[in-house]
């Protein structure tokens, strides 16, 4: 007499056969010591939940590293890994560093994202709302630096995070002389451009024209910056100098490359008293030929700079 077994649904009697969220995929690889080539398994999808022993090996570095089966040799695959951990909400793509456009790293979070919830709908497990918005680090570096707390090192995930909570024009005009550094960084109008196609994926228009707004204001200083350097150098290109005053004209130009006080402070720093004195002339004659040019950004600039010395 055999026991007869009913599935009821929503019980977790096949849960064994359920598909697990966590997918690991056969990549191509090749050895990097003995060339030879062959297929390694890689993590694409990591449910932390699920496997905290995957998520160890994912803050030891050793997530994504295989061993060449012909000599032995330890590598590292480039591939992509979807983060999940329901516990925290999270859900974190971390995109190689090949990936160059916003959209293809889009396409590639639609990809994993959609893989989870395969799993999820398998296991009769609603799809939380969080997922339709991953947050994008970059590679597996800037992941394991998120998940052990050290991202607020990073000035420009600092930097744009503090933008993003900006709650009027005045909060956002005092941010971006706080963090102009790191806004400054064409790296920061990649990562707001990502963010602009991951609100509008999510149908979320308001944080995307509000990002896009941003996204338009920093490119045009940026863009201000950028002309004002060019203008600079070639005002130095024209300036009459001696062999001797290589170092200091050098320091020059690095100057009106600046965007802090400080980095004007620590370019005249490396000078010996006699090159600053000559840097002083250089600059002096620059000032010069800039107010016969009308250039008023860059003139405004260089007297900038001239009452730094004087501080
Ligand atoms: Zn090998």
């Amino acid at each position: 007499m055999g026991r007869s077994i009913t599935y009821r649904p929503g019980s977790n009697f096949f849960l064994d056969t359920a598909m697990a969220r966590s997918r690991q995929e056969a990549a191509p690889f090749q050895c990097p010591i003995c060339q030879v080539a062959f297929e390694a398994p890689v993590w694409i999808v990591l449910d932390a939940e699920e496997r905290p022993d995957l998520r160890t090996a994912l803050l030891q570095g050793d997530l994504h590293q295989t061993l060449c089966p012909h000599c032995g040799a330890a590598g590292t695959i480039t591939a992509p890994l979807l983060y999940h951990d329901g516990r925290y909400q999270q859900s974190l793509l971390a995109v190689p560093l090949s990936v160059a456009t916003p959209a293809a790293a889009q396409e590639l979070a639609e990809q994993l994202v959609g893989f989870l919830h395969t799993a999820l709908e398998a296991e009769g497990s609603s799809i939380p709302t969080y997922l339709s918005s991953v947050e994008l680090v970059a590679d597996l570096d800037g992941l394991q630096a998120l998940l052990n707390g050290d991202d607020q090192d990073d000035p420009l995930v600092t930097a744009v995070e503090a933008l993003l909570s900006t709650q009027s024009a005045q909060e956002f005009q005092s941010l971006l002389v706080l963090h102009r550094t790191a806004l400054m960084q064409d790296a920061a109008d990649t990562l707001l451009a990502a963010l602009v196609e991951q609100a509008r994926a999510s149908d979320d228009h308001a944080t995307a024209r509000m990002i896009g707004d941003q996204r338009a204001t920093l490119n045009y200083f940026r863009e201000t910056l950028q002309t004002r350097r060019a203008t600079l150098a070639r005002i130095i290109d024209t300036l009459p100098t001696k062999d001797a005053e290589a170092a200091s004209l050098a320091a020059l130009r690095t100057i009106v490359q600046a965007i802090e006080p400080q980095d004007v402070y620590a370019t005249r720093l490396q000078l010996d008293p006699a090159q600053q004195i000559q840097l002083d002339r250089l600059l002096d004659q620059a000032i010069s030929a800039i107010e016969a040019s009308e250039d008023e950004t860059g003139l405004e600039f260089l007297l900038e700079i001239r009452r730094l010395r004087e501080l």
